[in-house]
């Protein structure tokens, strides 16, 4: 074929090419109830639906922009606007978006803050607190302030039961336990810099970062699409590091290079900063936190008032208003509350394997009418089965 002909075929087919937005949004979605990646906000998706194909008239999609092109400039410089706007975080803080999940901040954080001879405290409240322990373990010495094995994670340490160490280089607790169902009503105190894994409660209410050395959340529940990781450290204690370490897992080192020391999650940090945007656009934190608790008294009262055919999990002073996690009398009842659930389009309802029973997870993005249909749901069901 002739070059010129080819050229024309080109031109023609790339005219004629358009967004199938009509399709994709016809197609019916369902209640989710997934702990993780999660439910999103149905405008930032639609929003999604157009960048991917051409963001801000480029003629270019959002994935397909250079890490270093002016486009994505502006991308990563609006979500870390809107992620200090939305939390009132000062210049004191750097603000970083880095792969390697959460699981990677429990290696990086010892890998950097603590040394041989050195004592972290844990407030051990289930799983992802387990997993930070073992990786800490590596790099020093660990003292559960609070240990929650015994009570099986029922709930969070109230402030008598913190035993802190003397002198321990820093403090690491978890916010929300996404598998347990519990949830810190307010920041623990403690005798050392605080180090907070918000994974599945970040900007679900209001949150006191001064109060903290790092925060760090992975996206997926709050914030956005998995594959990146949201961390705000305060600029003294990031300086405190003397550790040698690879630099792809130093934070001075990513925060000198403001998230782009190599090629960053660059989808990903655009779908957060539209998560921002959103979060802003519905009143900020007070606001979501509301909504959030209205959601989650929809579900736990439905509970309380099931004459005990649903028993929580968690105790009521740290119930997570994220993670409600309950059961139905037996397993085989479970089973038969998910598989009914299913054919009623709630999906993900099922509890973590290591703590069985049912699991709704309402985050942010989460509508409140699926609440409401989960808790009729949730009554019928008792009703034919009690
Ligand atoms: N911390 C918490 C509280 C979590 O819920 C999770 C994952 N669900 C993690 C850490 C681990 O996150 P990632 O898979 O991003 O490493």
């Amino acid at each position: 074929m002739a070059i010129a002909q080819l050229h024309n075929n080109i031109m023609t087919t790339k005219s004629t090419i358009t967004i199938p937005t009509k399709t994709g949004l016809d197609l019916k979605r369902i209640f989710n109830f997934s702990a993780g990646p999660a439910t999103l906000p149905e405008e930032v998706i639609k929003q999604t639906q157009q960048d991917l194909w051409n963001i801000a008239g480029s003629g270019i999609g959002i994935c397909e922009h250079s890490h270093r092109g002016k486009v994505f400039d502006k991308v990563l410089a609006e979500a870390e606007a809107d992620c200090r706007n939305i939390a009132n975080i000062s210049d004191d803080y750097s603000v970083l978006f880095l792969q390697g999940g959460a699981s990677m901040q429990f290696a990086m954080i010892p890998m950097n803050f603590l040394s041989s001879g050195q004592t972290v405290d844990f407030l051990h409240t289930g799983e992802w607190t387990k997993k930070a322990i073992a990786e800490a373990k590596l790099f020093g010495n660990v003292n559960l302030a609070f240990d929650g094995t015994d009570s099986k994670f029922d709930h969070v340490p109230s402030a008598s039961e913190i035993n802190p160490s003397d002198n321990p280089t820093y403090t690491h607790y978890c916010s929300n336990n996404t598998i347990y169902g519990t949830q810190f009503p307010e920041v623990p105190s403690t005798n050392s810099p605080l180090i907070c894994d918000a994974s599945s409660d970040i900007y679900s209410r209001p949150i006191n970062v001064s109060k903290h050395a790092i925060i760090f959340a992975g996206a997926q529940k709050n914030l956005g699409p998995s594959g990146c990781t949201l961390i705000i450290i305060r600029n003294d204690f990031m300086q405190s590091s003397s550790a040698k370490v690879p630099s792809i897992l130093d934070y001075k080192k990513h925060a000198d290079k403001g998230s782009r020391l190599n090629t960053p999650p660059t989808f990903a940090i655009y779908m957060i900063g539209q998560v921002f945007k959103w979060v802003l656009n519905q009143g900020g934190l007070t606001a979501i936190a509301s909504n959030n608790q209205e959601k989650a008294a929809i579900i736990y009262d439905t509970i309380e008032s099931s004459g005990g055919f649903y028993e929580a999990v968690a105790q009521p002073e740290s119930r997570s208003l994220m993670n409600i996690t309950y059961r139905t009398p037996n397993d085989e009842l479970d089973k038969k509350f998910i598989a009914e659930a299913l054919d009623n389009d709630m999906s993900g309802l099922k509890g973590h394997r290591s703590v069985g029973g049912l699991r709704a997870s309402i985050y942010n993005a989460f509508p409140i009418n699926g609440c409401v249909t989960l808790a009729q749901f949730m009554k019928d069901f008792a009703a034919s089965n009690g």
